[in-house]
C-alpha cells in the first residue's frame, strides 16, 4: 500500500520531491537535533493524486490519523482535548520554494470547546482569543474563499473602538468580540458555522494547501520562475509554538548573510509578541536581530549557534523561521536561501575563500540569468535632484516607470510602471511580474514584496516609511510632494532611494569591467564576477564566438572574450546610401548596367572587411554572404503603387518611381521568409554572391600585406555551411561532402521546424501560449530541446559522420541563452557565436555545462 504520510524523523533533505523543500529541510533539522516542533508531512504523490482525480487517496484519513496519533503520544496532548489541546499549523512546502504563494493555516484545532483550555494552560486569555481569531480569518480565507478584506475591515473597526494602533492594543475581552464578528462574517460567506470538529478543520486544510497549488498567484510564479505545473506541494502538519505569548514570545526570520550583498554576519527581522506571517506581511514594523539581542541574549545566543551550524552544513546561505515560545527557541524552517544575482556570485566566492566549497561547486551555484541581471545599468545620479525618500534596498537595479497603486492595472499597463504599495501579499504577483519595479512603504526585507522581487530579479524598495501611501486616492505623498499614480518615478534597489521623474541609467560595473573600464579588484562583485567567469574558461569544452557586424561591435566582442565572429551579417552593410546601389542592381536591363552597380559595390564591401579582419587580426570571422531577399532593400509595395498613382493621377510621369514599382511587382512575395533568399538568390544573381566573395578575398589580401592575419570564413545561408532549414539538417551527411563547416541559424532552423513566422507569432499569440502554460519560454529564446534540438543532434551526428573534422557551431539567438548553450555542449557543438553583450553568458554557461 503506498505511504502517503512521513513522519518529520523519517526524511531528510534530498526528499524534496516528495516532501517539498520546507518538509525535507524540516527532517533535516529534526536528524541534526535541533529544537524543532515535532510534526508529519503529507506528500507530492498525494497531492497529485488529489489534483488528478478530484479526491485525496483512499488511504490519507487513515495515514493521517496514524501519524496524529503518534504525534499525540509524543506531544502528551491531544487533538479537541478540552483540558490541553493540540494545535496545528498546516503548511504548503513544494519542491521548489514559492514564497507567499501558497496557504498556510495556524492554529488549528481551536474551537469554542477547546479554548477554554488553551486560555487554562497557557494562562493568557488574550493569547487565546488572539489565536482563535487568526485560525477564523486563515481557515475561512483559505478553505471557503472569504475575502480577506472583510477580516481586516472587522479587525481595523475593532482596533479604532478600541483607540489602538494595532493589534496588540485589542484586550482579551475585545479580541473575543472581534471572533464573535468574525465568526459572523465566516457563517455569511461560507454558508456554514465555522466548523467546530478538530479533525475536520484538519482534513479541510490540508485539502485546501492542495487546492492552493491551483491558485492563479501561484500559476503566475511558477510561470515566471520556470517551474513545471504537475509537480504538487506537500503539507507539513507541525505542533504549534506560540510567539504570541506576550513579550517574551515572538517570531522571526533570519539570513545567514546578507542576501542582497553577500555580506557575512546573520541578518533578519524579528517581530515580538507575534505569529507566523506577521513578519512577512509587514504588518508591523519589525525589529533587527541586534535588538533581539537586547531583548533575549540568551535565544539570541542559541539562533547564533544554529545558525551556524546550519550554514556550515549546507554549505550555503540558509534563511530559516523561528519562533520565541516564552523565552524558549524553536526553529519552524530553513531553506537555502534566495539571493540576488550579485550576492550569489560573492558568496560563491566567498564561499571558495573559506574552504567550504570548491571553484566547480562554486560555478554550480550562480547562472547565466544572473549575470545577464548584472548587466543591466543603474542610475547616473550626477545631475539628479535628491531622493523624495530612501527605503530598504530590498532587490538592486534601477526602475523607472510610471507610479501604479494596485496591481491588476499594473498587469494591464503596457508601458513600463512601478507598483507602489503599503505594503504587498500575494494576490499582489500579476502586478509584480508586470512592473518594473516595486515600492512599498511597510515592511523589511524579508517582507513578501522583497523576496518574491528578489527571485524575480526585480527592481524593489521597501519599507519607505516616509511614503504615506493612499491607495484609493491612488497617491502618495512625502514632505509635501505628491505622487499621483501615471507620474513618473525611479527607484533604486541598490541604495534605496526614491526619486521623482526619470533619471538617466548608466552601465553596470561588471560590464565596465568587461570593457576594460574597471579593475578586476573594483569591488566585490567584479572580483567574484572576474574569478568564476575566469573558472567557466578554464573548464569550457564550448568555444565562444560573437554576432557582429560593424567594427564597433567586433571591438566589443573581442574585449568581452568572444574567439572569433561567428557570423557577420553583410546585408547590413547595403544599407543607407548604398541601397541606391542594390536598386540599381535591381532595374539592370542588360549585363553590363548589372556589372558597373557590382563593382561600386566591391570596394566598400571590401573595406567593410579590412576594417572587420583587423579587429579581429589572427582570429576567425564567419562571414555570410547575403541572406535576405532583395525586395527588402526596395521601398515598400503599398507605398511605391501609392506614389506612382499619384503622378498619375497629377498628369505626371512616374518615371524611375514607374519602374521600380514593375520591379517590386516582380519580385514581391507572399511568404519572403520562405522566397528567393539565401543561398537561393545567390543561384539566381549569381554576381552577387561571386562580388562579396571577392570582396573577402580582396580585404584578406590588404590585410596580409599590411602585416596581419586575417581569417576569413565563408558561410552560405540557408542551406549550405548555414544549416537553418529542417531538410538541411536530414540531409546533412550530403552537405558536408561539400562544407567545411555547420553552423545552425537556430532562428530560421525553429521558425521552419515550427512553421512559426519568426516576425509575427511573438505579438501576435505566444503571450497567450505562455499563459496557457503551452510554453514555459518563446522556443526562439530558448532552444526546443525535442524538436529542433533533435535536427540538431541528427545533422551533428550524420555532418560528422560524413567530414569527421567537421567543426559545428551556432549562431541563431540562442548561442546566447544560458538554457541552451547548455544543450549546444550536450549535443556536442564546437561553438556558439551571438551577440557581444551576451558573450561573457555564455563562457560561464559553457563553463557551466561541464560541471552541471
Ligand atoms: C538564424 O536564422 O538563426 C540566423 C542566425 O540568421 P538570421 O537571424 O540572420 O536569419
Ligand atoms: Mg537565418
Amino acid at each position: 500500500m503506498p505511504s502517503y504520510v512521513y513522519d518529520f524523523v523519517e526524511g531528510n533533505k534530498d526528499l524534496k520531491d516528495l516532501l517539498g523543500g520546507k518538509g525535507a529541510n524540516l527532517c533535516e533539522m529534526t536528524r541534526l537535533g535541533l529544537p524543532v516542533p515535532p510534526g508529519f508531512i503529507v506528500s507530492t504523490d498525494a497531492c497529485r493524486v488529489y489534483l488528478s482525480t478530484g479526491a485525496e487517496p483512499p488511504e490519507l484519513g487513515r495515514q493521517i490519523a496514524e501519524h496524529l496519533h503518534l504525534l499525540e503520544g509524543r506531544m502528551g496532548q491531544q487533538l479537541g482535548d478540552r483540558d490541553d489541546p493540540l494545535l496545528l499549523s498546516v503548511r504548503s512546502g513544494a519542491k521548489f520554494s514559492m514564497p507567499g504563494m501558497m496557504e498556510t493555516i495556524l492554529n488549528v484545532g481551536l474551537t469554542d470547546t477547546t479554548i477554554a483550555g488553551l486560555i487554562r494552560h497557557s494562562g493568557d486569555e488574550r493569547f487565546a482569543w488572539d489565536a482563535y481569531r487568526r485560525l477564523i480569518h486563515m481557515f475561512g480565507k483559505t478553505v471557503y474563499g472569504v475575502p480577506d478584506e472583510l477580516f481586516e475591515h472587522a479587525l481595523d473597526v475593532a482596533k479604532r473602538a478600541a483607540g489602538a494602533s494595532n493589534d496588540l492594543g485589542l484586550s482579551a475581552g475585545q479580541l473575543h468580540e472581534l471572533v464573535d464578528e468574525y465568526k459572523k462574517i465566516f457563517a455569511a460567506h461560507a454558508g456554514r458555522d465555522f466548523p467546530q470538529a478538530p479533525h475536520e478543520q484538519l482534513q479541510l486544510a490540508v485539502r485546501s494547501v492542495f487546492d492552493s497549488w491551483n491558485s492563479e498567484r501561484a500559476t503566475v510564479y511558477r510561470r515566471q520562475e520556470r517551474i513545471p505545473a504537475d509537480l504538487g506541494t506537500a503539507v507539513t502538519v507541525m505542533a504549534m509554538v506560540f510567539g504570541n505569548l506576550g513579550a517574551n514570545s515572538g517570531t522571526g526570520v533570519a539570513f545567514t548573510r546578507d542576501p542582497a550583498t553577500g555580506a557575512r554576519g546573520i541578518y533578519g527581522d524579528y517581530l515580538a509578541n507575534a505569529q507566523g506571517e506577521d513578519v512577512v506581511a509587514g504588518i508591523r514594523n519589525t525589529l533587527s536581530l541586534q535588538e533581539l539581542e537586547q531583548l533575549d541574549p540568551r535565544s539570541f545566543g542559541q539562533l547564533n549557534r544554529i545558525m551556524d551550524r546550519l550554514e556550515h552544513h549546507y554549505r550555503d546561505l540558509c534563511d530559516i523561521e523561528f519562533t520565541i515560545e516564552r523565552g524558549k527557541l524553536w526553529m519552524l524552517q530553513t531553506r537555502v536561501g534566495k539571493r540576488t544575482a550579485a550576492a550569489a556570485f560573492i558568496i560563491a566566492s566567498q564561499l571558495v575563500d573559506e574552504g567550504v566549497i570548491d571553484l566547480d561547486e562554486a560555478l554550480r551555484r550562480v547562472s547565466g540569468e544572473q549575470l545577464v541581471r548584472l548587466m543591466f545599468p543603474a542610475f547616473d545620479l550626477s545631475h539628479a535632484d535628491p531622493p523624495i525618500a530612501t527605503g530598504i534596498p530590498a532587490s538592486p537595479g534601477a526602475a523607472v516607470g510610471r507610479a501604479i497603486f494596485e496591481a491588476h492595472r499594473a498587469a494591464a499597463e503596457s508601458g513600463p510602471t512601478i507598483l507602489v504599495r503599503r505594503e504587498t501579499n500575494p494576490d499582489d504577483m500579476p502586478g509584480i511580474v508586470a512592473a518594473q519595479g516595486i515600492l512599498t512603504s511597510r515592511g523589511g526585507k524579508t517582507s513578501h514584496a522583497a523576496v518574491v522581487a528578489r527571485g524575480l530579479g526585480k527592481t524593489c524598495v521597501c519599507g519607505a516609511e516616509a511614503l504615506d501611501v493612499d491607495v484609493d486616492a491612488r497617491q502618495f505623498t512625502v514632505d509635501g510632494v505628491t505622487v499621483r499614480e501615471g507620474d513618473v518615478i525611479s527607484i533604486d534597489g541598490t541604495t534605496g532611494n526614491v526619486y521623482v521623474g526619470e533619471l538617466p541609467v548608466r552601465p553596470s560595473p561588471v560590464v565596465r569591467y568587461f570593457e576594460g573600464e574597471l579593475s578586476p579588484l573594483a569591488d566585490p562583485l567584479v572580483a567574484a564576477v572576474d574569478r568564476l567567469v575566469g573558472h567557466a574558461d578554464a573548464k569550457r569544452r564550448l568555444g565562444v564566438m560573437a554576432n557582429a557586424d560593424t567594427p564597433d561591435d567586433a571591438r566589443r566582442a573581442r574585449r568581452f572574450g568572444a574567439a572569433g565572429i561567428g557570423l557577420c551579417r553583410t546585408e547590413h552593410m547595403f544599407l543607407g546610401e548604398r541601397r541606391m546601389l542594390i536598386e540599381r542592381l535591381i532595374l539592370a536591363t542588360d549585363e553590363q548596367a548589372r556589372q558597373a552597380a557590382l563593382d561600386e559595390l566591391l570596394p566598400l564591401q571590401r573595406n567593410d572587411f579590412i576594417e572587420i579582419f583587423r579587429e579581429l587580426d589572427g582570429l576567425p570571422v564567419v562571414v555570410r554572404l547575403i541572406d535576405p531577399p532583395l525586395h527588402e532593400f526596395l521601398p515598400a509595395l503599398a507605398d511605391l503603387t501609392a506614389t506612382v498613382a499619384a503622378a498619375q493621377a497629377r498628369g505626371e510621369d512616374p518615371g524611375r518611381d514607374g519602374e521600380l514599382l514593375v520591379a517590386v511587382r516582380r519580385m514581391h512575395e507572399q511568404n519572403p521568409m520562405l522566397g528567393l533568399r539565401g543561398v537561393r538568390l545567390g543561384l539566381v544573381i549569381p554576381e552577387l554572391f561571386a562580388m562579396q566573395v571577392r570582396a573577402v578575398a580582396q580585404a584578406a589580401a590588404v590585410r596580409v600585406a599590411a602585416g596581419g592575419n586575417p581569417r576569413p570564413e565563408i558561410m552560405v545561408p540557408l542551406v549550405g555551411t548555414m544549416i537553418e532549414v529542417p531538410r538541411a539538417a536530414l540531409t546533412a551527411a550530403e552537405i558536408a561532402t561539400a562544407a567545411d563547416f555547420f553552423s545552425f541559424g537556430t532562428n530560421d532552423l525553429t521558425q521552419m521546424g515550427w512553421g512559426f513566422s519568426r516576425d509575427d507569432v511573438e505579438a501576435a499569440f505566444f503571450p497567450r501560449y505562455l499563459q496557457l502554460g503551452i510554453f514555459g519560454a518563446s522556443p526562439f529564446e530558448t532552444i526546443d530541446r525535442t524538436g529542433i534540438g533533435r535536427l540538431i543532434r541528427i545533422a551533428v551526428a550524420e555532418g560528422r559522420a560524413a567530414r569527421p573534422e567537421l567543426v559545428v557551431g551556432v549562431c541563431g539567438e540562442h548561442g546566447g541563452d544560458p538554457e541552451s548553450v547548455r544543450f549546444f555542449h550536450e549535443a556536442g557543438l564546437d561553438y556558439v557565436s551571438c551577440s557581444p553583450y551576451r558573450v561573457p553568458v555564455a563562457r560561464l554557461e559553457a563553463g557551466r555545462a561541464t560541471v552541471l
